[in-house]
């Protein structure tokens, strides 16, 4: 390709909207073009990295025996209704209707149109297992579209299901795809682990994370150094205190004038915060939107977790039925007060009225706790499970954070920010059972098919990319997805000379088998430079004043060094290099 010819354009300045480096460079360096919020449009060099990585995923998945199909985004709410997904996805299930009132949902994910697909078609062991993907767009009207490609209301994903006769089929399934994703990741040039995860609205038991290490991130990750335990701090499980054996002391209530925080009663009380009781009130609302468009509220609930604990929401969430980030937030103090006597910053699980109590896994073997007593500027002392009070239900809500107890090996868990660039989930029967896909087993029984299902943000893996690879002038890229492998940049001033060289180079790229891109543009050789840089293209040929002997200069991006060299030689090593790095990225060294 020929710059002269190409439709691209740099940014000299910072857009204003984008905030870390990959949402910077992606459009400084013309890769891609917001549309609307959440929307972007990707152009010359982005969409070549596009098609790269998508080759990538498609090479690793074809040698796991995955089959490629496409499917419409356009899905019918039918089969949503099927699944019981239509009211329990909320408002980031992006839904439309045509002239004749039917709805649809551009599709979030695809477990219900290709659950569909395989009921229609398969009826008998023999067809079994079997995995198909896709690579699509993907609609999610996001609450908060950010970052660039991070987190955007369209984006590209690859995603496979498979399915199999019976639980040892998904577990052979999963694994295919999980050392796929290691693959997957590796020839991209991420930094990368697998954790344990959180399984969502997608459902099912046992799912994973491919986080990429990044500042940037949005998935909180707890390690531990002396195992190799890894999860998300949403499903790490806590550890809990040990049950104390102190005597319960008879509960009293004390004046605690203006304490309405743990901090502010532990320091007030003398006591330390373990030996208090935190409340969080929440309300949750019914999942079917009433007819004035609002959810109706469906009950009150609190919580209470040991006083220097934080509550994870998203294990509250699961026990509560797995309900939708959309269907719980903070309580109304004034309304919950009113039904249920709680009071702001005063509330304790004693006498508390009409409302569901759900208490951490520690805490019935905790004694002697301080807790609100429900009365302005009041708490009680010597609170105890079971003799005062219990909950309706009682599990682990924890947050594991930095420093919590490894829960397989008890050693400090350390935590680290990343990028979930996939996920794997190990579906059951969720969706089979729900829309009836069976199969005939070797004595003609029908058997509903064992599915697991794999996804990879191909545009947020691209993002990750730039985040881990970039400097103060640009994006680097490996060699594996960068848009071109090499430029060559002609210095215009050269003369005639030069320009023949430069032709000769890149053509000899060009049959070398090397990505080449030639800067034949009339610019001076400081904006090809820098464009070159912003752009990330991973070797840059220059031809200028030693043309005339044959020589030209040989630079690495993100190197500071260049070399002189004969323009065959310049060639070659272009040609080894990228071959080089291309298999080295294959072996996922
Ligand atoms: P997140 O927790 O970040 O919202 P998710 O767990 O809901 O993501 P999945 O349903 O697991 O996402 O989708 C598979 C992959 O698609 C994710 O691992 C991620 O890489 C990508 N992805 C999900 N949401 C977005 C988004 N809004 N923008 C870009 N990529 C996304
Ligand atoms: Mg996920």
């Amino acid at each position: 390709m020929r710059l002269s010819k190409t439709h691209f354009t740099t940014l000299r300045e910072v857009p204003g909207e984008a905030e870390i480096p990959s949402h910077i460079w992606l459009l400084r360096a013309g890769f891609i073009r917001k549309s609307v919020s959440g929307v972007y449009n990707f152009m010359t060099f982005g969409w070549r990295t596009v098609r790269k990585i998508e080759q990538i995923v498609r090479e690793e998945m074809d040698a796991a025996d995955a089959q490629e199909i496409i499917t419409s985004p356009v899905q019918p709410a039918e089969l949503w209704h099927e699944s019981g997904r239509w009211a329990v996805y909320g408002p980031e299930l992006w839904r439309l209707k045509d002239r004749h009132g039917r709805e649809f949902a551009l599709g979030p994910t695809a477990e219900e149109v290709f659950t569909d697909i395989v009921r229609g078609e398969i009826s008998s062991y023999r067809q079994l297992p079997r995995n198909i993907y896709q690579i699509q767009l993907k609609y999610r009207d996001e609450a908060r579209p950010r970052y660039g490609l991070m987190r955007s209301r369209e984006f590209i994903m690859k995603d496979a299901y498979s399915f199999d006769r019976d639980q040892d089929g998904l577990d052979e399934s999963y694994l295919k795809m999980r050392a796929a994703y290691h693959n997957v990741f590796s020839r991209c040039g991420l930094e990368f682990r697998p954790v344990r995860a959180d399984s969502g609205a997608i459902g099912g038991k046992d799912s994973e994370e491919f986080v990429a290490f990044g500042d940037y991130g949005e998935s909180d990750v707890v390690y531990c150094g002396a195992c190799d335990f890894a999860a998300t701090t949403e499903q790490a499980e806590g550890v809990d205190a040990a049950p104390e054996s102190e005597a319960p002391l008879p509960m009293e209530e004390v004046h605690t004038p203006g304490t309405k925080t743990i901090d502010a009663v532990a320091a007030f009380l003398k006591l330390p915060k373990e030996k208090t009781l935190k409340a969080l009130l929440f309300v949750v609302y019914e999942d079917e939107i009433a007819q004035n468009g609002a959810y109706p509220v469906k009950e009150y609930i609190a919580v209470f977790v040991r006083g220097d604990r934080e509550l994870n929401m998203v294990k509250l969430r699961n026990a509560l039925g797995g309900i939708g980030e959309h269907l719980i937030e903070f309580a109304d103090e004034a309304a919950m007060g009113a039904l249920t006597g709680s009071v702001g910053g005063f509330t304790g699980p004693v006498g508390l009225k009409d409302c569901r109590v759900i208490a951490d896994s520690e805490v019935p073997g905790l004694k002697n706790l301080c807790a609100g007593a429900l009365k302005e500027d009041r708490h009680l002392v010597n609170v105890n499970y079971g003799r005062d009070w219990t909950a309706d239900i009682v599990t682990d809500l924890k947050l594991v954070g930095e420093g919590g107890a490894c829960p397989v090996c008890a050693a400090p868990l350390k935590l680290a920010r990343g990028i979930e660039v996939g996920q794997i989930f190990k579906l059951g029967t969720k969706y089979s059972e729900a829309l009836g896909a069976t199969y005939k087993d070797e004595n003609q029984q029908e058997q509903p098919i064992v599915m697991g299902c794999y996804g990879i943000g191909v545009t947020r893996a691209m993002a990750a990319v730039v985040e881990q690879h970039h400097d103060e002038n640009g994006i680097i890229w490996p060699m594996s997805v960068a848009p071109f492998h090499a430029i060559v940049c002609l210095v215009q001033s050269a003369g005639e000379a030069a320009e023949a060289l430069a032709n000769e180079i890149y053509e000899g790229l060009l049959a070398a088998g090397v990505d080449a891109v030639f800067d034949d543009r009339d610019e001076r050789p400081g904006v090809k430079f820098k464009d070159a840089d912003i752009i990330g293209i991973p070797i840059r040929i220059t031809v200028g004043k030693r043309a005339g002997e044959g020589v030209v200069e040989y630079k690495r991006r993100g190197a500071a060094e260049t070399a002189e060299l004969t323009a065959r030689e310049a060639v070659e090593r272009a040609a080894n290099e990228a071959r080089r790095e291309m298999r080295r990225e294959m072996e996922g060294i």
